[in-house]
């Protein structure tokens, strides 16, 4: 499948229409952005490294039953994915306190979160993505309550099925954020999963494994998302 015209450019992904009005692809640049776009470099190997990484992983979630955009790899770079139809909410779980968390309600970083927190954030950059609440996405249009529900009783499938893959190659899976939109009329799970849109600690020494090290300065960025991707058995192609 061919790229046709670019619909948009996020921060780290180009969108592309192709000559199939049901499907896109994702092209996955270099650039890695945080702080709502405000810091913006570009990291040698992570628009591969992502596309790949991101494409194991939703492959392991369908396997788990759990419907994804995902359709294929086209190159190195670039993913041929369902088009969806993108709610602007972004689902964050969290099974350990860190990053916004604590700055918000000031609490401890670090704690073991038992249950898992579920909290939404309306998709925003100028606004720098502000957390909502249901009762918020539904007077505004954003979801149903029955949409909500299925975001979050998918985003906690995931939470399972993710939590024991890197437990059982020696990493925590700390929170991550999730975005879904409908396909066809079916809630379907969009973006991507990568070390880009998640926290991975290392089990034993706590080492951080993923975008922080962009966000905190601590260099390593893309070598670590390999590593990552190594503990799970994947190779990367960057050709
Ligand atoms: P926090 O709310 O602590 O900043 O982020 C919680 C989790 O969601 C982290 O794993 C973080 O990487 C992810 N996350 C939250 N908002 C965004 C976002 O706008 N972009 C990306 N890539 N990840 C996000």
């Amino acid at each position: 499948m061919q790229k046709v015209k670019e619909l948009y450019s996020g921060k780290a992904k180009s969108v592309f229409t192709t000559e199939d009005p049901d499907q896109m692809v994702l092209f996955f640049r270099n650039d890695t952005s945080a702080f709502d776009g405000k810091k913006i470099e570009q990291l040698d190997r992570k628009g591969a490294v992502n596309n790949q990484f991101n494409a194991t992983i939703m492959q392991k979630l369908e396997e788990a039953g759990i419907p994804t955009h995902f359709e294929k790899l086209l190159s190195p770079q670039d993913s041929l994915v369902k088009k969806l139809d993108m709610i602007p909410l972004e689902c964050v779980v969290r099974n350990i306190s860190t990053g916004s968390l604590c700055r918000r309600l000031g609490v401890e970083e670090g704690l073991d979160l038992n249950p898992p927190t579920f909290e939404l954030f309306l998709k925003n950059d100028e606004l720098g993505d502000p957390m909502v609440n249901e009762y918020h996405a539904q007077s505004f249009g954003w979801a149903t309550m029955d949409q909500i529900r299925e975001m979050r009783d998918l985003t906690f499938r995931v939470n399972e099925v993710l939590k024991k893959l890197f437990a059982d190659a020696g990493m925590l899976l700390v929170d991550y954020k999730l975005e879904f939109g409908l396909y066809k009329g079916k809630m379907v799970l969009g973006d991507e999963f990568t070390p880009d849109g998640c926290r991975l600690w290392d089990a034993e020494t706590r080492e951080k494994l993923d975008k922080d090290r962009f966000r905190q300065g601590l260099g390593n960025v893309v070598e670590s998302y390999e590593l990552v991707g190594h503990r799970l058995g994947m190779t990367f192609d960057y050709t």
